[in-house]
């Protein structure tokens, strides 16, 4: 906004400026047009034509019209190309379009520049004069597409060949981007001033042990090139070469095409652009220019292509700013200048233009054109074909479309002795495997697993040789929005693999870019997690074989029971009895069903112990008999369940199907492998129960892993992690690791397949091969092998029913805790009686109750005496007021009171 503000200020002063210079400048053509002078030095008119579509297209849109004047010059002809730029200037030229021959042009950009009138160049520019107005990328620029295209390439070294010593620019801004550690740079030359012959160039080439090749020059230098590097023998698939020439598109590359050399490079624009075919048709209907053959070539030139876009800068600038450009006078001896000439120009680099050009979007930064972007194109059976798109500033990677190959033509269709390279995955066992050996393994002798035999087998069959190749954990995918594949897939799309074996998942997404083999194993998705935990037992286990409710009711019948013998025995005649069968005629009689020895008498039954009590009566027998056989059969009962109870473990685990992950029952996580058809299934699934585990996975990344390993690792490591993996890893890995177990069922059901290149003549021959191996049972071996043989065996000896387990500590725990418990109640209850009968001795004795006990302490501490005295003469008892009551009658008396021990 600025800028066009100053520029409106200096339009003004420069028009006061023109108006006293007015004797010698007087305006043109009464200001209905503006004129444009093309002086050109190309023979084919191809220019002339090109700058007159332009001037004829853009003047749809102009209200003063562009009116071209064009003046053809011998190439080089520099006296010749000036006295046509005067005859210009004196018809009153807004602007000029320079020739092609470098010296020409920067005569004839000196001489505008001294009238103030636009000079436009519309070729590569060497030189930093800044007043020419240059749309061609810098040298800079080019540079800067190569070394993003040689670091995809992943080249170490390389030959840098160049023209002429104008392109060293480009080489030296790649040294510089490289810095100190890029990769080895071997420089050649290769020269027009050698008669156009190269040869020796090129047979040092041969000779070295360089076969990538980045060639800078002219457009005639490079395609001469390439002509006669094909000559040298030097033009096949043992060689790379990155052309920094932007017409490559015009080259004429039929004869490379089944070279198999790589030849990348770079254009501006596309052959399909709506504005390239109209020019096309344009130059075919005024010369006769046929389209070349190859599809993504084009006739048209960067030149053809920079003129037109100049002449839409210069439309676009009118329209923005009126200019009346004046006659001149070229004569160095009057210094007359274009009035509004340098205003003009400098508001033509201040525009930016989107649309309606053919080398894309147009802004300057400073005198350098910016914004564009280049197709870096690659010579196929098909011809060129975009790879990919370089922008400055952002990341450059190949975009390689998939190749349709024609194979047809190839050969007849045998394996016998062809080499192919097979990607496996190192990672993923048992598929392939490092082998683990103290002597260092070359080639194949380095792998082993399932894949590498199932290709051993596959190769003694159909007779071809093979070479592994690890291809890391990425099998790949096919984005049809970008049109790219990645990992494995995209190896073997770019024709670097030919087979892929691994746990390689069959799916539309990739068939679209490679073919599979039918499936050697199916599968589906499920979940690996840990096996259920045994739960501890819990203390009191053993109160488990009857609920609490029939503990409770037991506990009542004992009482009830106890009472009713009570009760019955007292009511019993026959129960009351003569305490001392020696004295016939008892003053009374004795029952022994007292509460004690009722309660007593129901624990001994319970307990399927006796007791010395034994019933007289047939109510107290009957009520005996009923107790017993009500306590056999709960004993019974008890006995049986509590052996069940405690053998029997009910294992169990918070995730038991799909639904449980997806809801994180019990705080479970889960996760996939990171790439691959598993992670795939949930991001394209419809279902909502899939849709909402793929927003957990999604918001999770951290539960993403690398390989399928890395997954087992994270199950194993007990942090309530569950691994969606195929049913086939996952058999794999649960013959191995004992704790892991397969949840649910699979969500799905697919195979795996051998990938290979798309259209590969050899699929059928595979494929049969295949089915063979399948009829003679050689797969169903091989799975054997590797699943239940090779590093198996661990967990399958002990399988999950194994048997009646013995009982351990934990199992009966809580009925120590009961005998210790009991054991401590009795010990108090011991204590409480003794202290009871000493206080009553000390009481009858009249001594001092601690004298007493202490006396009584050292009988109970003496262990070798069985018996105790009634009364010694040391004793503290015969000394007492009271001795002559003995220690018996003081034992029954407590006794009356509480149990006493004896
Ligand atoms: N089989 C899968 C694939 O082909 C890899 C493993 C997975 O995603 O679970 O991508």
């Amino acid at each position: 906004m600025h800028f066009c503000w100053i520029s409106l200020i200096i339009l003004s002063l420069s028009r006061v400026q023109a108006q006293f210079y007015g004797g010698n400048a007087y305006e043109a053509s009464s200001g209905q047009s503006i004129r444009l002078g093309l002086i050109t030095d190309d023979a084919t008119d191809r220019i002339r034509q090109t700058f007159e579509h332009a001037i004829s297209v853009v003047n749809n849109e102009l209200g003063v019209p562009l009116v071209g004047e064009t003046e053809q010059v011998a190439y080089g002809n520099s006296v010749q190309a000036f006295a046509q730029l005067c005859r210009l200037m004196q018809s009153g030229v807004g602007a000029v379009f320079g020739p092609a021959a470098r010296h020409t042009a920067s005569h004839l950009l000196n001489a505008c520049d001294s009238k103030d009138i636009p000079f436009i160049y519309p070729h590569l520019s060497w030189g930093s004069n800044p007043d020419g107005f240059n749309l061609h990328p810098s040298p800079e620029d080019i540079a800067n597409a190569l070394y993003d295209i040689v670091n995809q390439f992943e080249w170490s070294r390389f030959i840098f060949c160049y023209e002429s010593a104008e392109y060293l620019k480009i080489l030296d801004h790649l040294m510089t981007r490289y810095g100190i550690k890029g990769p080895v740079i071997k420089v050649m030359r290769y020269d027009l001033n050698l008669n156009g012959n190269y040869k020796s160039v090129l047979r040092r080439i041969r000779k070295s042990e360089d076969s990538r090749i980045v060639v800078v020059g002219s457009t005639t230098g490079v395609a001469e090139l390439l002509r006669q590097a094909q000559q040298v023998g030097i033009m096949n698939e043992d060689y790379t070469y990155i052309i920094g020439n932007l017409n490559l598109h015009t080259f004429d590359l039929e004869e490379y095409k089944y070279s198999e050399a790589n030849i990348t490079g770079i254009r501006m624009f596309s052959p399909d652009q709506e504005e390239v075919r109209d020019l096309m048709e344009k130059l075919h209907q005024e010369l006769g220019e046929s389209e070349p053959v190859n599809s993504g070539s084009t006739f048209i030139t960067m030149e053809m292509a920079l003129t037109y876009d100049a002449v839409r800068v210069i439309a676009e600038t009118t329209k923005h700013l009126p200019y009346q450009p004046q006659m001149l006078n070229c004569s160095e001896r009057h210094d007359n200048v274009q009035p509004d000439g340098s205003t003009f120009r400098n508001y033509m680099r201040s525009l930016e233009i989107k649309e309606k050009t053919i080398t894309g979007r147009i802004y300057f930064e400073g005198n350098v054109r910016k914004g564009f972007t280049f197709d870096v194109i690659e010579l196929q059976t098909s011809g060129l074909v975009k790879v990919g798109t370089w922008e400055e500033g952002k990341d450059f990677e190949f975009q390689r479309p998939p190749q349709a190959v024609n194979f047809n033509d190839i050969d007849d269709g045998s394996l016998v002795n062809k080499t192919f390279i097979v990607l496996i995955s190192v990672a993923t066992k048992p598929y392939a495997s490092l082998v683990e050996s103290i002597d260092t393994l070359i080639g194949n002798n380095q792998f082993q697993g399932y894949g590498v035999d199932l290709i051993k087998e596959l190769a003694d069959k159909l007779g071809f040789n093979f070479t592994f190749r690890d291809g890391g954990n990425d099998y790949g995918s096919f984005n049809k929005t970008t049109n790219s594949t990645s990992g494995m897939l995209k190896e073997i799309v770019e024709g670097r693999a030919d087979l892929a074996i691994t746990d390689l998942t069959i799916t539309s997404e990739r068939e679209e870019v490679i073919d599979f083999s039918i499936p050697f194993m199916n599968l589906g998705i499920a979940i690996l997690y840990v096996k259920p935990q045994k739960a501890p037992p819990a203390l009191f286990s053993f109160m488990d074989p009857f609920s609490s409710e029939v503990w409770l009711y037991l506990g009542i019948a004992y009482l009830g029971v106890s009472l009713c013998f009570f009760i019955i025995g007292r009511l019993s005649p026959i129960e009351w009895d003569n305490p001392y069968p020696c004295i016939e005629e008892p003053e009374e009689l004795e029952n022994q069903f007292t509460i004690n020895n009722s309660l007593w008498f129901t624990t001994g039954a319970l307990l399927q112990q006796g007791s010395e009590i034994a019933p007289k009566a047939l109510s107290t027998r009957t009520i005996s008999a009923i107790w017993w056989f009500f306590t056999l059969i709960m004993v019974s009962s008890y006995t049986a369940n509590l052996a069940a109870f405690l053998t029997i473990e009910n294992p169990t685990s918070p995730i038991n199907s799909v639904k449980d992950l997806a809801d994180n029952k019990d705080d479970v996580q889960y996760g996939a492998k990171r790439t691959g058809s598993t992670r795939n299934f949930f991001s394209t699934s419809e279902e909502p129960i899939y849709i909402k585990m793929n927003e957990y996975l999604n918001a999770h990344p951290e539960m993403l892993m690398e390989n399928n390993q890395q997954g087992v690792d994270k199950v194993k490591s007990g942090t309530k992690y569950a691994f969606l993996m195929e049913s086939t890893s996952i058999e794999f890995n649960t013959v191995r690791e004992c704790n892991l177990t397969k949840v649910g069922d699979p969500l799905d059901e697919k195979g795996y397949g051998i990938a290979m290149v798309k259209n590969w003549p050899y699929r059928d021959k595979f494929n049969k091969a295949l089915l063979e191996l399948q009829e003679q049972g050689v797969l169903a071996r091989l799975k054997n092998k590797w699943w239940n043989e090779v590093g198996a065996g661990v967990c399958s000896a002990k399988s999950d029913d194994d048997g009646p387990s013995e009982l351990g500590v934990d199992n009966l725990s809580g009925i120590y805790v009961v005998l210790v418990i009991g054991s401590i109640i009795s010990i108090i209850i011991s204590i409480l009686c003794w202290c009871y009968f000493v206080y009553k001795k000390a009481k009858n004795y009249e001594v001092p109750f601690c004298d007493a006990l202490a006396e009584e302490f050292r009988i109970v501490i003496r262990f070798s005496e069985n018996e105790r005295p009634l009364k010694s003469a040391q004793s503290i008892y015969s000394r007492s007021r009271n001795s002559s009551q003995s220690i018996e009658s003081l034992k029954t008396d407590s006794e009356e009171n509480m149990p006493v021990e004896d």
